[in-house]
């Protein structure tokens, strides 16, 4: 028998996080869960620490820890808080892998500080490679740590690439749901609600992806993070509708040819793929049934009615902390639409504003990244409060 993987969950309260914790529970003989964490929602994180029995937990949210003692006051678990806590967590000898599914800028240093410790990384969080691509991917090369994706896409993409290292890959093709949307007029986009945006067709997910893939930002988002994880110009990159998300992603080899990963719309797969790969795990998921899908319907994206895909592209090919600022921006406006202070088309208003004010770095350090995420978030701030008169 293999030795058991032991794992850290990073933002296990969040619906990644939530969800592999579904998927370590089917396999007990494969993983031992060794660290979970959440930013604030202590009462599931006490929850998940009696049914999963860590070694240790992280609040983020230092205001949180005396209710999380109070709720693990019999329990043998060993308490921290603060942010900081992630970093130093992730460096203990008894993790072989840490699966990062915090949200937004927030898993960067996580990351680092465990690249650095030499663990395997599993990636749900996108904007850790969209900020500082191409420091995590030094670092990763530096310290021999392979970093899996769990983002639906980037799996798909990994998978088609196993068997084909000595191939070259023409370009790849990331699949797109074109959300709830889809088919509004730019008329009918001003005046979409908050409700609207958070009900996502085909994906169950966290509330900044829903809204990031109503606007389309996650495709853009999804590009910058395949640049970096498949090492892919942006020309390489394209970007396709299909609405039934069944496909999760295509690669074409220089020959033409074109392998695709299809499969029902679950999260849990990737995940598991992640955590397993390059072994598959029999599950008792869902099966694809021919009948319930007579078509797979595909159509170009319209970048006019929805600008944050140009905006993504553009900052892609930019480079430097551009990708950075686009984050910082949208993770800003994302947050005020959600607080109903901007309307869903000012998103990428505040996106394109932000990009064009700030200065362009060309070769940042993570220093300079960590200072461009904050300038932008107050030039954002600032932008919004303009619009919305507050
Ligand atoms: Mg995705």
């Amino acid at each position: 028998m293999r030795e058991k993987k032991r794992i850290a969950i990073l933002g296990s309260t969040g619906s990644i996080g939530a969800q592999a914790l579904e998927v370590l529970e089917q396999h007990p003989e494969y993983f031992d869960i060794k660290v979970l964490s959440a930013y604030s929602n202590v009462d599931l994180l006490a929850e998940q620490t009696r049914k999963h029995e860590p070694t240790s937990v992280v609040v983020c949210n230092e205001a949180r820890y005396k209710r999380l003692s109070t709720l693990l006051e019999d329990s043998s678990v060993s308490i921290y808080s603060g942010v900081n806590a992630l970093e130093e967590i992730v460096q203990s000898e008894d993790i072989d892998m840490v699966l990062v599914s915090l949200v937004g800028y927030a898993g960067l240093l996580p990351t680092i500080s465990a690249i650095k410790s030499g663990k395997d990384i599993a990636l749900a969080n996108k904007e850790t490679l969209v900020v500082a691509g191409d420091l995590i991917k030094s670092l990763s090369r530096e310290y021999q740590v392979p970093i899996y994706p769990i983002d639906s896409e980037h799996s798909a993409i990994y998978q088609c690439l196993i068997g084909e290292e000595s191939n070259n890959v023409e370009k790849i093709y990331l699949t797109a749901s074109g959300g709830p949307f889809r088919n509004f007029s730019t008329e009918q986009l001003k005046e979409v609600t908050k409700k609207q945006a958070l009900k996502h067709p085909n994906w169950n997910m966290g509330n900044k992806i829903t809204i990031d893939s109503a606007s389309l930002m996650n495709k853009g988002l999804e590009a910058i993070e395949a640049h970096w994880l498949f090492g892919l110009e942006p020309e390489q990159i394209d970007v396709i509708i299909h609405p039934q998300s069944i496909i999760h992603s295509i690669v074409q080899f220089e020959d033409g040819s074109m392998k695709a990963q299809m499969g029902l719309p679950d999260m849990k797969l990737p995940i598991l793929y992640a955590l397993t790969t390059p072994d598959r795990l029999k599950t008792n998921f869902k099966r694809f049934n021919f009948e319930d899908f007579s078509r797979l319907t595909f159509e170009k994206p319209d970048s006019k009615r929805f600008p944050n895909l140009f905006l993504a592209y553009e900052s892609m090919k930019a480079g430097g902390n551009m990708p950075c600022i686009l984050n910082a921006a949208n993770e800003i406006a994302v947050e005020a639409f959600l607080e109903d202070k901007i309307g869903f088309l000012q998103i990428s208003a505040v996106v394109e504003q932000t990009l064009n004010k700030m200065s362009y770095i060309r070769s940042p350090k993570l220093e300079d990244y960590m200072q461009t995420d904050e300038e932008t978030r107050v030039l954002a701030r600032s932008l919004i409060s303009k619009k919305s008169g507050r």
